[in-house]
């Protein structure tokens, strides 16, 4: 009798530090500090800016940032007797170049204000006002590559906020789980769909389910589809994925719940049903409920991150894959050949200091479209500098390679581009090397690819060139 009055009072005690311990607030941890962001935005890019150019000031504002409101950065010349009046006209200066895209040179009584804005963040750069046309261009040049890494830092600061929190999943992993939990919950095949955009795809199966459909878009008519999207409510089917020839097991109907975002509207839809003869219980049915909730809101943390990643890859002015984004498209393992074929457009810099940077900027959209249409949709095209570009060819022979390199070339000098009515003619050089054929390394193919191009500029520029180890001589 003594020892369950002790194991009672055991038990009891083993209960309530459990509950102290788990009341115990957890010591706060620090908020990350800025310099945690992986990024060299502000400091100590705003300085070395400064230095490079000979300003003696250089700013960056965003007024788009997620959370915080409006932040100016700046830098100033320690030698600069800048005055608060000054420094506050500059900041006025500021916002209101951020209300429109595009440069502007300013002359104020400190010197000239050169600007570039764009989506809300703006960069600039007070130099003496004796800096000749040639030099504004080169600072009007920095400020665009420094305008880029401002207008992507709040994506970087999001996405190592999110990384560094506890509930990074992914959508596949949300909805994966969801499926097994709803199986073990009902005892009920299951599968999960998301709605992004205009299209519904499924991201989870349970194991009682058809494996196949995973990563399967669904057509919009489907019943899981249009729940997901919004079009119908809770509903009920035999045939909820809306197969081609449909469901040729006889099941009992599926139930179809919406999954539901935290400020309401649909985000995705979860079928499931338990096997013939079956029954579904009302605790159940809460109890999926409940999974349901939860799992619709890390539905939509993950397909917002999910986003973000895809923003930090592309090039903001044309929309390609930027350097990491393609770097991580060509590591990706996929057929056991390819082609690599890296391009730079001819003469650019005249072009630019002729029509001006917004014209420089179109052309390269212009480009971006040519490289686009003639690619396939498993290629990469990405914009690894400011006028450089590479076109990942997954499965493409060497041969084959050169052509769509050729077909690139010629239908980029023989489509009409003007700028302002004024027509300019376009052309680029292109250097290609191809996995096994001209090495047996992945990891020498840009390295081979940019030496081609460097002997195509030096040979007259529009022109495709084929690496070779004989090319090694020429391109030192
Ligand atoms: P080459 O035929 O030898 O390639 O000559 P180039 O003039 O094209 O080459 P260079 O590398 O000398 O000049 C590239 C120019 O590209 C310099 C820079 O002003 C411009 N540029 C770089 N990024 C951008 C951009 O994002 N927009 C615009 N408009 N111009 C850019
Ligand atoms: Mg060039
Ligand atoms: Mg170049």
């Amino acid at each position: 009798m003594t020892t369950v009055w002790l194991l009672l009072l055991g038990t009891a005690i083993g209960f309530l530090a459990g509950l102290s311990a788990r009341r115990r607030p957890r010591p706060a941890l620090p908020n990350p500090p800025e310099a945690a962001t992986p990024h060299l935005l502000p400091d100590p890019a705003l300085a070395w800016l400064r230095r490079a150019i000979g300003a003696m000031g250089v700013w960056a504002l965003e007024t788009r940032g997620t959370g915080a409101g409006a932040r100016t950065y700046q830098s100033l010349d320690p030698a600069w007797q800048a005055g608060d009046t000054e420094l506050d006209l500059i900041e006025r200066r500021l916002a209101a170049v951020s209300a429109r895209d595009g440069e502007g040179v300013e002359q104020l009584d400190a010197g000239l204000l050169v600007t570039a804005a764009a989506g809300g963040s703006v960069v600039a750069a007070l130099v003496p006002s004796g800096f000749s046309a040639s030099a504004q261009a080169a600072v009007r040049s920095d400020l665009a590559a420094l305008l880029d890494g401002v207008g992507r830092r709040p994506v970087l600061h999001d996405l190592a906020q999110v990384r560094d929190g506890m509930a990074v999943e992914t959508v596949e992993s949300v909805g994966l789980r969801l499926a097994f939990q709803v199986e073990r919950i009902a005892g009920a095949e299951a599968y999960v769909a998301v709605a992004d955009g205009s299209t519904v795809r499924v991201i989870g199966v349970s194991g009682l389910a058809d494996r196949r459909l995973l990563g399967q878009f669904l057509s919009s008519d489907a019943v899981l589809a249009r729940v997901a999207l919004g079009a119908d409510g809770l509903a009920s089917s035999l045939d909820p994925l809306g197969r081609p020839g449909g469901d040729r097991r006889r099941h009992p109907p599926a139930r179809i719940d919406p999954l539901l975002k935290t400020g309401g509207g649909t985000i995705g839809a979860i079928a499931w049903r338990v096997p013939e003869g079956g029954t579904v219980a009302p605790q159940t049915i809460r109890e999926v409920d409940e999974a349901l909730r939860a799992a619709g809101v890390r539905l939509e943390s993950a397909l917002a991150l999910a986003a973000a990643t895809d923003q930090a890859s592309k090039d903001p002015l044309t929309g390609l894959l930027n350097r990491r984004g393609f770097e991580e498209r060509m590591g990706r393992l996929g057929p056991d050949r390819g082609t690599l074929v890296s391009l730079d457009l001819d003469r650019f810099k005249l072009l630019n200091d002729t029509l001006g940077h917004a014209a420089g900027d179109a052309a390269l959209i212009h480009l971006a479209r040519i490289l686009t249409d003639q690619v396939r949709g498993l290629d990469a095209v990405g914009r690894v500098g400011g006028e450089e570009f590479l076109l990942w060819l997954p499965g493409t022979t060497l041969e084959e390679g050169v052509r769509v390199a050729d077909r690139i070339r010629v239908r980029l000098g023989t489509t009409s581009w003007d700028w302002q009515g004024r027509s300019w003619p376009l052309s680029a050089s292109f250097g290609v090397a191809a996995w096994p054929e001209t090495t047996r390394s992945r990891e020498n193919l840009s390295v081979q690819a940019d030496a081609a191009l460097y002997v195509a500029k030096r040979a007259g520029r529009d022109r495709v060139v084929t690496w070779s180890a004989a090319l090694k001589d020429v391109s030192g």
